[in-house]
């Protein structure tokens, strides 16, 4: 059972103190099962090795499709399983804490389907998200340019409507499931001189002419996920294939952000939760000055630490997934989750790194993978400073907040 007080402050002057309170239902339960299930013994035992090759693993990928992991929020109607945002979170954490690898590869699915069902119309429903939502084809969202990153208004591609096709021109960067997706959702200007209103978002297939892959990243961390750039040259994309209409783009992108941040910040509490479990299990077993390392405060006190933010973060993501399921507007609680979540993860891994000693600075220690895992996780999506930023401008513009 989780319970969360919120505090409203009306303009009189009274506190009202409203309950929210919500217990996972037996689907989400269900769908939480299912996804430990199988990463306990499907993904951990693989995590360090999907890790050390830095390939796409595909045998795993057909794993979470025939388990219906990628669609699980989408509409049964075209083949999801229609789960509530709460079991999407449920599943993602229970991914992450075995490789986050395989959590951030569910939000590429997210974040590719999500535009789809915001902005599609129902034969790209029928001809993308379908196969998107069962794992038939793989998505990729593709906003990010060599020199638009935390600004995207200031992207440079552009999409030029030439008689039935638009003909786009750019380089886009960083792209989660590049050459590795069949479907790209890309962002391009129809009208640049509208800036963000002049935004527009297409779905282009992979062979489409014109449309190739150019340098593939040797990341850091998540590196079962393959990231790289895009270019578009002459890349002509049928009519059809406009997500909205002409400048909906922005919009779109936004909305899409909003929910794939909850995707993050998941990643982030199964990425601190495993940051615990390892450090709980090697500090009881681990002996210094002749006593396990756990009977030292100072190794109590970061577990505490771990501990509490794992609460903390796991609360503020589900508050987010929740508000969600109930089609509240999300914008400053999936920033604030994405940004807390990011930051436990990260002092969590430092901590589970230092609570390992010197093993905890080898590639044999799943600490060490789970250090550079979360470090990913203030960047990508937007940084925590791009989360400040929007938290502040929400704070400041709602007075009951
Ligand atoms: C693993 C990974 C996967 C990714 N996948 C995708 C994907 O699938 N699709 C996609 O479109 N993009 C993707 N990205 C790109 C990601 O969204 C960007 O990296 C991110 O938005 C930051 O942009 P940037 O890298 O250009 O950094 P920059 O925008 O250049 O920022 C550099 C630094 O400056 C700071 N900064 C910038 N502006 C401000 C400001 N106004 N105030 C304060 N500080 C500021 C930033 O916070 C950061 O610390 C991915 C990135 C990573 C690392």
């Amino acid at each position: 059972m989780i319970s969360l007080v919120k505090l409203s402050f009306l303009k009189k002057g009274y506190i009202v103190v409203k309950r929210m309170e919500f217990e996972l239902k037996e689907g989400e339960k269900a769908v939480q099962n299912i996804a430990r299930e199988f990463a306990e013994k499907e993904v951990l035992p693989r995590a360090a090795e999907i890790d050390r090759k830095g390939k796409f693993p595909s045998d795993i990928a057909k794993r979470m499709a025939e388990l219906k992991l990628f669609g699980l929020p989408f509409p049964e109607k075209y083949g999801g399983a229609s789960a509530t945002m709460m079991s999407y979170v449920l599943a993602v954490e229970e991914l992450s804490r075995a490789s986050a690898s395989i959590g951030f590869l569910s939000s590429a699915g997210l974040i590719t389907m999500f535009p789809i069902l915001y902005a599609g119309s129902e034969w790209q429903k029928e001809e993308y998200l379908r196969p998107l939502c069962s794992g038939e084809k793989l998505g990729a969202f593709a906003l990010t340019e060599p020199t638009a990153g935390s600004d995207p208004v200031s992207i440079d591609t552009t999409a030029v409507h030439e008689s039935e096709e638009y003909v786009l021109t750019g380089r886009k960067a960083f792209i989660t499931n590049a050459a590795v997706a069949d479907i790209y959702v890309v962002f391009a200007y129809t009208d640049k001189s509208k800036k963000k209103d002049g935004m527009s978002a297409f779905i282009v297939e992979k062979g489409t002419k014109g449309f190739s892959f150019t340098k593939m990243e040797d990341m850091m961390g998540m590196r079962g996920c393959i990231v790289g750039g895009l270019a578009f040259s002459d890349c002509r994309v049928p009519e059809e294939n406009r997500l909205g209409s002409e400048g909906d783009g922005f919009r779109i992108a936004l909305a899409t952000l909003d929910r794939d941040r909850i995707a993050m910040s998941s990643i982030g509490v199964g990425i601190a939760q495993a940051c615990l479990d390892a450090s709980k299990k090697y500090s009881k077993e681990r002996k210094q000055f002749s006593q396990p390392i756990a009977s030292f405060q100072a190794v109590q006190f970061m577990l505490a630490d771990m501990a509490t933010g794992v609460e903390a973060a796991r609360l503020l993501t589900y508050k987010a997934a929740y508000l969600a399921d109930k089609s509240e507007r999300i914008t400053k609680e999936a920033s604030m989750a994405k940004l807390y979540a990011s930051e436990v993860a990260q002092r969590a891994a430092t901590n589970a790194v230092q609570i390992h000693g010197g093993y905890g600075c080898t590639k044999e220690c799943p600490a060490e993978r789970y250090f550079r895992d979360a470090r990913i996780l203030s960047i990508a999506v937007g940084t925590s400073e791009i989360q400040r930023m929007v938290i502040a401008r929400e704070v400041l513009k709602r007075d009951a907040q």
